[in-house]
């Protein structure tokens, strides 16, 4: 079994039922849907046709509703404009432009404060401009790297000061939208301090989103106070088309190990983001560089990489999800299996005593757990088994399909008996046909069932003796 899971993101070349059946077919774990684009009909439609295919083929498949947030935008402009080495051009406050030289952007409060120390990027960083010099907002440059611009492309603006709350009044509004749907995690994009992500909770939490919440590090904010963030969310991902254009991109390598050791220690959620396989989205084969970065991203630790353009707009995305489960596979033959990672609480040390179990015993690990979290503590620490995993909740089961080698079976009901409650673990493995009558697992439980963090039973069981008995 793979069990490094793939995000995949839905776009115009997959949002069909049945691309979408054959992508849950082929092993999509999570769909990503992309709230930057498409409208909360187009969104509903695609949630649909997943939660059927997922249903059809009996996956759990989790939907990541991801927030536009505070992405800058070009407003409009006429056509294609292509910007020259050298070319004198003005970034002007307002939505549209019929003047090639002169660039609208939507944000004046922004450009106020820009000045000659800043950088102007347009199109994930390919076009760099230097300002000369401000004009109370009207911001006049010369174009250091040219290339082709139309509306809406995306702008950075490295280090420069953005004093806007993490979430835009249309992120508030999916929000909304994503707990009608039922969306299993929500990623904040953007995101810059604990004040971020402490902010976007309070309002998930006020509009009765108990979703798990993913931040997007993709500003050099993010990455200075990522343990701080770490503490706060339920998984990260290393944005690194954006955070390769907010920091330098040759430091982006190295700061995703860093990011995905940290989430590791904090038992959170790590995902590997963009351009994997950028080159499928013209050619049904990828370069070896992409494959190696997949391989690469696996040994790292990551819980999860996450396929873009490739399946979003690209001509291939079926064959990306194949070539990308394949090389996860291959590259988990060396995997650093049986982690040995600090634990500080009690149930790190129970999730850590129950790995061991595993590999000397050779059983298989079951967690049964309230809120995903003590599924997340046995996964840290890398098993060479499926982690099956059972819930109280039937809510929360897609939710799992995202974190490192667990595979979410059902439910067990709440039973403050631990022969009862083992009794039901047993059946519904059994009649899932997770474990058979000869196998030997080890399960992680509480008996405070019903409340997160209670974690305190390892049981190891030989079915042979438990089924006679
Ligand atoms: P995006 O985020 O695709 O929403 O921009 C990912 C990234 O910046 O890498
Ligand atoms: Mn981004």
């Amino acid at each position: 079994m793979r069990k490094t899971k793939i995000i995949v993101t839905i776009g115009p070349s997959t949002d069909s039922p049945e691309v979408i059946d054959q992508l849950v077919e082929s092993g999509m774990d999570c769909a990503r849907l992309n709230f930057s684009h498409g409208t909360f009909e187009s969104h509903a439609k695609i949630i649909k046709s997943v939660r059927e295919a997922s249903q059809k083929h009996n996956r759990p498949v989790a939907v990541l509703q991801d927030l536009g947030g505070i992405k800058m935008r070009l407003g409009t402009i006429q056509g294609q404009v292509q910007l020259n080495h050298g070319d004198k051009v003005s970034v002007i406050p307002g939505d549209v432009s019929d003047d090639p030289m002169v660039i609208p952007f939507p944000q004046p409060e922004i450009l106020k404060n820009l000045t000659k120390d800043n950088l102007i990027y347009i199109s994930d960083g390919t076009i760099c401009l230097e300002i000369l010099s401000n004009d109370n907002g009207v911001v006049n440059c010369r174009v250091r790297n040219g290339g082709m611009i139309s509306s809406y492309k995306g702008l950075n603006l490295p280090g420069a000061k953005i004093d806007l709350p993490v979430l835009t009044e249309a992120d508030k509004e999916a929000i909304k939208f994503g707990v009608e749907q039922g969306v299993d995690w929500v990623a904040v994009s953007f995101v810059r301090s604990l004040e971020d992500v402490r902010y976007a909770r309070a309002y998930m939490d006020e509009v009765g989103s108990n979703a798990p919440m993913m931040a997007k590090l993709e500003r050099s904010e993010a990455v200075e106070n990522v343990s701080e963030i770490l503490s706060e969310v339920d998984g990260v991902m290393v944005a690194r088309g954006d955070l390769g254009v907010e920091i330098d991109m040759v430091d982006v390598p190295v700061i995703q190990k860093n990011i995905v050791a940290s989430a590791k220690q904090a038992a959170k959620v790590s995902v590997i983001a963009t351009q994997m396989l950028r080159s499928m989205v013209v050619s049904p084969t990828p370069t070896r560089a992409e494959v190696s970065d997949i391989s690469n991203a696996v040994l790292d630790g990551c819980d999860a990489i996450l396929l873009s353009d490739e399946t979003a707009v690209g001509q291939f995305p079926v064959e990306a999800l194949t070539v990308a489960a394949r090389t996860i596979l291959k590259a988990e033959e060396i995997y650093p299996y049986y982690q040995d990672l600090s634990e500080d609480n009690r149930t790190q040390a129970i999730a850590s005593g129950a790995a061991q179990l595993v590999r000397s015993l050779g059983a298989k690990p079951v967690v049964v757990t309230n809120s995903g979290a003590s599924a997340r503590e046995v996964s840290r620490f890398r098993p060479d088994s499926e982690i099956a995993v059972l819930t109280h909740d039937k809510e929360i089961l897609n939710r799992l399909a995202i974190l490192w080698g667990c595979t979410a079976i059902g439910v067990v009901p709440v039973e403050r008996d631990s022969s009862k409650l083992v009794g039901g673990i047993v059946e519904t493995l059994i009649n899932s046909g997770t474990i058979k009558d000869q196998d030997l697992i080890t399960i992680v439980y509480g008996l405070m069932t019903g409340i997160t963090g209670t974690t305190n039973a390892i049981q190891v069981l030989d079915m042979k003796e438990y089924l006679s008995n």
